[in-house]
């Protein structure tokens, strides 16, 4: 279904070396994508090539920044469709991963890619803040990711208390990204994180986007994350 050729120059311009399988999943995922999204409400990108530029490299581009092939613990918060953590996992296929959504519908579709690509992950439903408080996730990954999921200064209140001291809080922004790290920088410091990096680039379609990279410098404090309600209400 997608174009190999124009995934292949998207990889190598972030400098992956995706194998044979790592084409095949993609066009398999991009498939799946496309034929439940006629039922269940997951993209409005359906074009293969756009699947290819605006959500697999879109994804992708992580790793431009931070190399993740060893065995390590990532957590997607809040990934709908699967990004960017399916992507990161098909490029990474040692990563452990845990998809996170408060949307089952969207998991049950992550579940069914995974099982088609013989990739395997965990899927959890439940709300990142639900999370952040339990013991079990609580300061255990190596790295939380996220991708259009709320504000950065809501966000980092999601995914900060998960990541653990020394691990990164990394989030995928437009080109609001630099307004959107000055509000957050209260949050950034007081969940115990340090900017490790802000970058903008463009895509090859020319759409703007910007990566911001937390680095976990301290635990983060008891108290956080607050309810719901509190968190998008009365930003840190
Ligand atoms: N990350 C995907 C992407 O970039 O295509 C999906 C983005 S979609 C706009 C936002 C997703 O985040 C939705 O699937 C929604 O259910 C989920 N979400 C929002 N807040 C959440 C939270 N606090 N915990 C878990 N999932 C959340």
């Amino acid at each position: 279904m997608i174009d190999f050729a124009l995934l292949k120059n998207e990889v190598e311009k972030i400098g992956i070396n995706l194998d044979q399988y790592g084409f095949d999943r993609f066009d398999a995922y991009a498939e799946r994508l496309v034929r439940w999204n006629n039922h269940v409400n997951l993209t409005a990108i359906t074009a293969p090539d756009d699947i290819v530029i605006k959500h697999f490299a879109d994804s992708l581009y992580i790793l431009k920044y931070v190399q993740m092939s060893k065995a390590q613990k990532l957590i997607d918060i809040g990934t709908g469709a699967g990004f960017p953590g399916l992507p990161l996992l098909i490029a990474e296929s040692e990563l452990e991963v845990d998809f996170v959504d408060s949307v089952g519908k969207k998991l049950a579709f992550i579940k069914d890619v995974l099982r088609n690509s013989g990739l395997v992950a965990s899927v959890i439903h439940n709300r990142a803040e639900e999370l952040g408080k339990d013991e079990e996730y609580r300061e255990k990954y190596d790295y939380a990711v996220a991708r259009a999921v709320a504000p950065l200064n809501v966000l980092c209140e999601y995914g900060m208390p998960l990541v653990k001291p020394g691990g990164l809080f990394i989030s995928l922004k437009g080109s609001t990204g630099k307004q959107e790290l000055k509000q957050a920088e209260n949050a950034i410091k007081i969940l115990g994180g340090e900017l490790l990096r802000f970058d903008e680039y463009t895509l090859s379609n020319g759409d703007e986007r910007s990566i911001i990279i937390v680095r976990k410098i301290s635990h983060t404090p008891t108290k956080y994350p607050r309810k719901s309600k509190k968190i998008s209400t009365r930003p840190l």
